[in-house]
């Protein structure tokens, strides 16, 4: 039986085995793992066709061999506890040098010889640590999730926004938190450097009340092409005494206008299948990569704006090309305007819990 989660995920069943786990696979479709009545299982989902189901595969494993896999997971699981643990420990070890006074040479050592920790992880723990050793619920999640949770927010979290800051490494996955938090610092924190680009000219800003000049000119921001010496000839004559905005302003016009011209009817259907000349035009809007202002990862999921589950329709307006990490920040409800183009789109702090896409959201959410 297949069963269609709200938004992007597939998640199936069958008779023996919840698929929890979807992963992409190598033929444009996906792989998703679940453990079922005799153990883990597999299933292959292709796209671009229907949807379709390959045989469960069953592993081979024998009985002793499950044993086995399943001691090492039990044991694996909880060295992973007590090294949390272990961690949260550094910083008193650190400071009453209870290394030296049990006859170590360096902390290292006594990090490694005892608990098995490299240099690397008591350097991270101990830079981690000493940051939020005055932030709690920052420690909490240490405790829960580990160090490396928390090292996305250990020097943006301070002891106001340490709450705020637990709530989302307990919502997000690393990758998620890591993305947020760059994001973050970008539209609420704008005065921090931005890696990959430089800003050539900040918005003017009235003395009285420290408020945006409306008359400013619109921020401009610095990029350094490297182009063959034909191509850099053809785009100077285009060019001609205009600016380089103007030129590439009208460029990306063309462009935009083409592929509206080219824009497929939107699908209304109860399958989740896009049709392939939807996706292709959702994808080439930005060219395969994510459509969040900023990314410039490949993009992993087409996303309905709108949640697939209350329209029922795949809208080639409303189908956007985004990485995995900002997926999963839309369906956490963190990005207001979805409606509109990418460039209006707003990062929010907090959901809005009265959207009327909350509701799907957060079944999404289950699925995963
Ligand atoms: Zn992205």
């Amino acid at each position: 039986m297949q069963i269609h989660t709200p938004c992007g995920a597939d998640v199936m069943r069958n008779s023996l085995c919840i698929y929890k786990h979807v992963l992409p696979s190598e033929n444009d479709g996906f792989l998703a793992y679940g453990m079922g009545k005799f153990g883990r299982m597999e299933i292959s989902i292709v796209m671009n066709s229907s949807l379709k189901f390959c045989k469960p595969k069953r592993e081979r494993v024998n009985e002793s061999e499950r044993i086995i896999h399943a001691q090492f997971v039990r044991y694996g699981r909880n060295a992973r506890e007590w090294l949390k643990k272990c961690a949260l420990l550094l910083p008193r070890i650190e400071e009453k040098q209870i290394w030296r006074k049990k006859g170590f040479s360096s902390i290292y050592e006594y990090c490694a010889k005892l608990a098995g920790m490299s240099h690397a992880s008591v350097d991270e723990a101990l830079r981690v640590l000493r940051k939020i050793e005055d932030k709690p619920e920052l420690l909490h999640i240490v405790e829960t999730h580990g160090i490396q949770r928390v090292r996305p927010i250990a020097t943006i979290a301070t002891a106001d926004t340490a709450a705020f800051w637990a709530e989302k490494a307990r919502d997000m996955s690393k990758n998620t938190l890591e993305t947020y938090v760059r994001d973050y610092r970008r539209v609420f924190l704008p005065r921090e450097k931005i890696q990959g680009y430089k800003k050539t000219a900040e918005p003017r800003k009235t003395a009285a009340a420290g408020a945006p000049d409306r008359l400013a000119s619109p921020q401009k921001e610095h990029i350094e092409m490297e182009l063959d010496s034909e191509i850099a000839q053809k785009l100077l004559k285009l060019k001609g005494a205009e600016d380089w905005n103007t030129l590439m302003k009208k460029l990306l016009t063309e462009r935009e206008e083409k592929l509206e011209q080219e824009k497929p009817q939107p699908i209304a259907t109860k399958s989740r299948h896009i049709p392939a000349a939807v996706k292709n035009h959702a994808i080439e809007k930005t060219n395969g990569q994510c459509a969040y202002p900023g990314c410039v990862k490949p993009y992993e999921i087409l996303h309905h704006t709108q949640r697939f589950a209350l329209e029922k329709t795949h809208d080639p307006d409303r189908l956007m090309p985004l990485c995995k990490e900002h997926e999963r920040i839309a369906h956490l409800g963190l990005i207001d305007h979805e409606e509109k183009a990418p460039e209006d789109w707003r990062l929010r702090r907090t959901h809005d819990p009265m959207h009327h896409k909350r509701q799907i959201d957060q079944m999404v959410w289950l699925y995963r």
